[in-house]
C-alpha cells in the first residue's frame, strides 16, 4: 500500500482539490463527505459529473464524425481497455479514443486552477495503477475509498460531526450522476439517436464482455455500440469500495437516490459550463 501520510501532506501543504468518483455515495454520506474532505485539508471538493458531460459530448462528436465505422466501444474503464488490448487486439481500433470522466475532469480542473494539486478518490485500483499514471501532468495522487476511510479513521474524522449543508465546489453537472451504474454512459450520452436499439449492448463483467466480443467476431450479433464495464453492475461493483458486498440493486438505489436528492439543489455558479473546457484535448491514445 502507498504511503498515505505523503498524500495527507500533499493535501494539507498545497492548494488541493478532491475529485470524487461518482460511486462515492455507496460509502460516504452526501453532503457530509464534502465537509469531511474539507476538514481533512482539501480546499475544494467536487465530483466528476462535468467531466462526464464533456466525455459524452466528445463521444457523440466522434461517432458522428466516423459514420462508416462498424463498431464503437466505450472506453472509460481501464480494465476493459487493458483486456481488449491483451486479448482482442483486433478490437482496439473500435475503442473510442476519448479520455474517461476522471481524466477529462482533471484536465478541465487543471486548466482552470493551475496551482491546485488534484487527488482522485477511486472505487478501484485500475484507475490508480493503469490509467492515472498516463495523466501525471493532471492527476497528482489517487486514493481509494478504502484508503480514504482509513485516513478518516486515523485523523478522527467522523461523519456524525459533519451533519450540515455542504455544496460541491465547481464544476458540476447533474444528469451524469448515474454514470457508475452499468448503462449510465449509454443513457446519458444521447447516443440513442445515433444507433438502433438492438445495435447497443450494455453489459458488465469480463465473461459477458468476452461473450459479446466472440458473438461480434463470429457474426452472430451485429452490435454497433458497446457500453461495457469490468465490475459487476458497473463501477458500483468496484473492488476498493468499503461496502462492496452490498447487493447490486441496493447500490443502484443509493446512486439513483443521490442523483434525485442532489438534483433538487440549485447548482448556480457551481455548474460547469462548456466554455470552461475550451481548448482542452479530450482525445486518448489506445
Ligand atoms: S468498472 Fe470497475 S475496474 Fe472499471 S473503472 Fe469502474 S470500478 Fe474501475
Amino acid at each position: 500500500m502507498k504511503n498515505t501520510k505523503d498524500i495527507i501532506n500533499l493535501i494539507k501543504d498545497n492548494k488541493s482539490i478532491a475529485l470524487l468518483a461518482p460511486t462515492f455515495p455507496i460509502d460516504f454520506k452526501y453532503p457530509d463527505i464534502i465537509g469531511m474532505l474539507r476538514h481533512l485539508g482539501f480546499d475544494k471538493v467536487t465530483e466528476l459529473t462535468f467531466g462526464a458531460r464533456m466525455v459524452n459530448w466528445a463521444y457523440a462528436q466522434y461517432i458522428k464524425e466516423h459514420p462508416d465505422q462498424e463498431l464503437f466501444i466505450a472506453s472509460p474503464c481501464p480494465t476493459v481497455v487493458a483486456f481488449i488490448q491483451a486479448q482482442y487486439p483486433d478490437f482496439v481500433k473500435y475503442l473510442i479514443p476519448i479520455v474517461s470522466p476522471m481524466a477529462s475532469m482533471a484536465k478541465i480542473y487543471k486548466q482552470n486552477n493551475k496551482d491546485y494539486k488534484i487527488v482522485f478518490i477511486s472505487p478501484c485500483f485500475a484507475k490508480e495503477n493503469i490509467e492515472a499514471p498516463k495523466y501525471k501532468e493532471f492527476i497528482d495522487a489517487v486514493i481509494t475509498f478504502k484508503e480514504l476511510q482509513e485516513i478518516f479513521d486515523a485523523e478522527g474524522i467522523d461523519e456524525k460531526d459533519f451533519n450540515r449543508k455542504y455544496y460541491f465546489d465547481s464544476l458540476i453537472r447533474e444528469y451524469t450522476k448515474i454514470y457508475p451504474i452499468s448503462g449510465g454512459l449509454a443513457t446519458t450520452s444521447h447516443i440513442g439517436g445515433l444507433f438502433k436499439k438492438d445495435e447497443i449492448l450494455i453489459t458488465d463483467g469480463i465473461e459477458s464482455i468476452k461473450k459479446a466480443l466472440e458473438q461480434i467476431k463470429s457474426g452472430e450479433k451485429e452490435y454497433r455500440f458497446l457500453d461495457i464495464l469490468n465490475c459487476p453492475g458497473g463501477c458500483i461493483g468496484g473492488p476498493a469500495i468499503n461496502n462492496k458486498d452490498l447487493p447490486i440493486e441496493r447500490k443502484k438505489e443509493i446512486i439513483r437516490d443521490y442523483a434525485e436528492e442532489s438534483s433538487k439543489q440549485n447548482m448556480g455558479k457551481h455548474q460547469g459550463k462548456v466554455e470552461q473546457a475550451d481548448g482542452i484535448d479530450f482525445s486518448a491514445n489506445f
